[in-house]
């Protein structure tokens, strides 16, 4: 049980992402003074969305510049904190070298900013941003699990640099910030372990998550011969933030908490954009056949390999969210809000044209 003094500063890393910016908006809305750590706070166009949030919200935002590989660099962002979301860590497919790009500062970022609030005391607790990839690395892993249910026992470990290199750096991620926390007794580790995030980006035109990409891509005719059945947890952006709120200042809060709203596929999410868009954008109608995805999808993107097509398509995939339900009372939105929401931001971008 740990209570959080909400007159304390909170720190965010990696608080220009995706995720993170809902995070803030939350957090300054509730009246938190944040601590906003970034890599480059000279690049203000990273940072508009978030100071136009803070112009309208009762809290206060303050940036501090850290990188994940500079040891100490988040020190002075957590002087004074009694909670500290990590959420910095890249999150994408677009790499030449997956230890360094993806391992490197996922896993000595996460023990930079773990060990810092071992020598910061008024840390209480630590909310890492892990992800479902932590717990497992292909739907197939569910034929391990009692009834195929997936639940915060499950560690994936199938991961390789080879193999879902990002997965790989979120499960060492998530072991190291165990270990570290392990070995001390001032701060408590929570973890929120979301599924694939979608919904509207806070900050469209600056933003590096492979979740955008993908979401464009669903938009942009590249499955306009239609959506295979890829088995994927999937969760609104907004609901990830509420979850990371309440895993924060819920003093009951512990452990693993599986953070995803719906056990889907991308055809699903396809056809939930299809209800609104379907005379507006190149969306398929149908589900692309597994044979036909084992050949054309190595071309269509790397991710889509031929081995995780045959681990991960037209195989159920069954993630539990029962524990954050019970434990933080979370709720999640809609699929189709999700879908629909995110690529009404993107259009209303330009990111995704419509006919
Ligand atoms: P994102 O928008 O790309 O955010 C990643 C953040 O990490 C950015 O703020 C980025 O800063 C920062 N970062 C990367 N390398 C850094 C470095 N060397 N030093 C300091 N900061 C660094 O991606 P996201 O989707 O919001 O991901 C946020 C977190 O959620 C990650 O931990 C990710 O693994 C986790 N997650 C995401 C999903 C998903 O589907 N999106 C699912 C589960 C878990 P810059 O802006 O400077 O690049």
């Amino acid at each position: 049980m740990t209570n959080i003094d909400t007159t304390k500063p909170v720190l965010v890393t990696g608080a220009t992402g995706y995720v993170a910016g809902w995070l803030v908006k939350k957090l300054l809305e509730e009246g938190c003074t944040v601590h906003a750590a970034v890599r480059n706070p000279d690049k203000k166009e990273k940072l508009a969305h978030l100071d136009a949030v803070a112009a309208k919200a009762p809290g206060t935002i303050k940036y501090f510049k850290a990188d994940l590989l500079t040891p100490g660099a988040y020190k002075e962002a957590m002087e004074g904190c009694e909670l500290v979301y990590h959420t910095a860590s890249p999150f994408t497919y677009d790499i030449k070298d997956p230890q360094k790009e993806l391992v490197e500062p996922a896993v000595q970022g996460t023990t930079n900013v773990l060990e810092t609030a071992n020598v910061v005391p008024s840390v209480k607790k630590v909310v890492v941003t892990s992800s479902c990839v932590s717990i497992y690395n292909d739907a197939t892993d569910a034929k391990d699990a009692p009834g195929g249910v997936l639940n915060e026992d499950f560690w994936n470990n199938s991961a390789s640099l080879d193999y879902q290199p990002y997965s790989l750096s979120k499960t060492l991620a998530e072991k190291k910030a165990w270990e570290i926390a392990k070995n001390q007794d001032r701060w408590e580790l929570v973890t929120i372990n979301p599924s694939f995030v979608l919904g509207p980006p806070l900050n469209p035109t600056s933003n590096s998550s492979e979740s955008m990409n993908i979401l464009k891509q669903m938009g942009d005719g590249t499955y306009k011969s239609g959506f295979p059945k890829l088995s994927v947890g999937m969760v609104d952006v907004r609901d990830v933030a509420e979850a990371h709120y309440k895993a924060g200042f819920v003093p009951q809060a512990k452990g693993r908490y599986i953070t995803s709203g719906h056990n889907t596929d991308f055809y699903e999410m396809g056809m939930a954009l299809r209800e609104k868009y379907g005379d507006q954008l190149p969306l398929g109608k149908g589900a692309v056949p597994k044979w036909l995805l084992m050949i054309m999808g190595p071309f269509i993107d790397k991710k889509l390999s031929r081995r995780f097509i045959k681990n991960n398509m037209n195989v159920p995939l069954k993630l539990d969210n029962s524990k954050i339900k019970k434990d933080l009372g979370m709720t999640f939105r809609p699929m189709a809000q999700t879908m629909q929401d995110g690529m009404q931001a993107l259009i209303e971008e330009g990111i995704v044209k419509t006919k």
